[in-house]
């Protein structure tokens, strides 16, 4: 065994089927969609089949609109933004409300807003590592609030959040919801004609199609205010020309995501269990979040005594790709684990390890991930120990 990808939430393996599927479009149907001639129309049915797809996907409703854009960030971005310039700067709604647990693609977003001195409330998570329906209901003021972002699936934890109530919450008091669909798409079903939300984020790399490519759910009734100006493309909310073979690949691998979703809850989350009890069993690890309320491919553990970094470079020398979130982690950049887990009470600082399946795992790489896992606890522990007496 060579490597092992234990970093799903990260990227994901382009499914080989979406990536034949993209080919054509670099090199034989190459034509700008909005083009007049054979070349741009022929590329049409494609992105019609793909729209659908992504309607299917999520169970849109053919009046609520799909943006294709480049990316969740993109996506996150655009909602904001739109409602900072729509209801805030205008004065009619005054009020912002995120959670503490959001990716940087959020809380970055609403930090930079609070610095114009828009209001902003963070809603904590409580112990189980979520946020409360309770204090979503308590810090929403009708007449103030613009919008409420909150994640759908931690990206590090893998814990999910009620939505389904937080849309209830919200339509009751005719506020906006957005949620980031990122790390619930191809894990969890989303059905939206179930879920009472507003705006909808994802991005492809997330669930085996190409990076660089997003969508946007709003539905009918909601509006957008663009964060790219230009062309008409996307019915005037995201100028640009469309990426159509990201777009194509996108809709087909959300469609095979959605066909994957029962393969993702039982043999991805008995391969993740698996692991989790191997982990368990090690001396003072601690899981953090009830496994039924987490994404069936995620395990956010506490090792005691082990720093974070270290245990990150050990693995990695061994083969396998898991994620940390301490502070000066390379991978903080796409997440930040300590951050979260420190929100939910955990004494995490430097020991957060995120291990991140897929439908693309097998029994033979959870049995060697295992196996580097228990040797570098040991190794790491000794190492420490050692260095401890030293100083005695
Ligand atoms: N939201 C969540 C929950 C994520 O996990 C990520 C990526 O890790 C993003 C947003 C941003 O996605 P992208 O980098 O594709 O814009």
């Amino acid at each position: 065994m060579e490597r092992v990808y234990l970093d799903n939430n990260a990227t994901t393996i382009v499914d080989p089927l979406v990536k034949d599927a993209m080919d054509p479009f670099f090199t034989k149907m190459y034509g700008n969609p909005n083009s007049l001639h054979s070349f741009g129309h022929e590329i049409r049915p494609y992105m019609g089949i793909a729209l659908d797809r992504l309607y299917a996907g999520i169970n849109a409703d053919d009046e609520d609109n799909i943006i294709v854009n480049s990316c969740a960030s993109e996506g996150n971005n655009t909602v904001i933004k739109s409602l900072y310039f729509d209801s805030v700067l205008n004065s009619k709604k005054t009020q912002m409300i995120t959670s503490a647990i959001e990716h940087p693609a959020v809380s970055e977003v609403y930090e930079f807003l609070e610095k114009l001195g828009v209001d902003v409330k963070w809603l904590p998570v409580n112990s189980e590592g979520i946020v409360d329906p309770d204090e979503l209901r308590k810090a929403i003021d009708p007449d103030k609030t613009a919008l409420v972002s909150i994640i759908w699936a931690n990206n590090e934890t893998g814990l999910i959040n009620p939505v389904k109530e937080y849309g209830k919450i919200c339509r009751e008091n005719g506020v906006k919801l957005h949620l980031d669909g990122v790390q619930a798409i191809g894990k969890i079903p989303v059905d939206m004609q179930d879920i009472q939300a507003d705006y909808l984020t994802f991005s492809a790399h997330k669930f085996h199609g190409p990076k660089g490519v997003g969508g946007l759910y709003i539905r009918k009734g909601s509006s957008i205010t663009p964060l790219i100006h230009g062309g008409e493309q996307m019915a005037g909310h995201r100028a640009g020309t469309v990426n159509t073979p990201y777009m194509i690949g996108m809709g087909l691998a959300l469609e095979l995501a959605v066909k994957n979703l029962e393969h993702e809850n039982t043999e991805v989350r008995r391969l993740r269990d698996k692991l989790e009890d191997t982990i368990l069993g090690i001396d003072e690890v601690e899981v953090i979040g009830n496994r039924e309320m987490r994404t069936p491919n995620t395990i956010l553990a506490s090792f005691r005594g082990i720093e974070g970094e270290a245990f990150l470079w050990d693995l990695n020398q061994n083969g396998v790709a898991a994620s940390t979130g301490s502070a000066c982690s390379s991978e903080s950049l796409e997440s930040n684990p300590t951050f979260t887990a420190m929100n939910i009470g955990a004494d995490l600082a430097h020991t957060g390890m995120r291990f991140s399946l897929s439908r693309y795992t097998t029994e033979d790489e959870i049995n060697y991930a295992v196996d580097v896992i228990k040797k570098s606890v040991t190794r790491l522990r000794a190492i420490s120990s050692t260095q401890n007496k030293e100083y005695i």
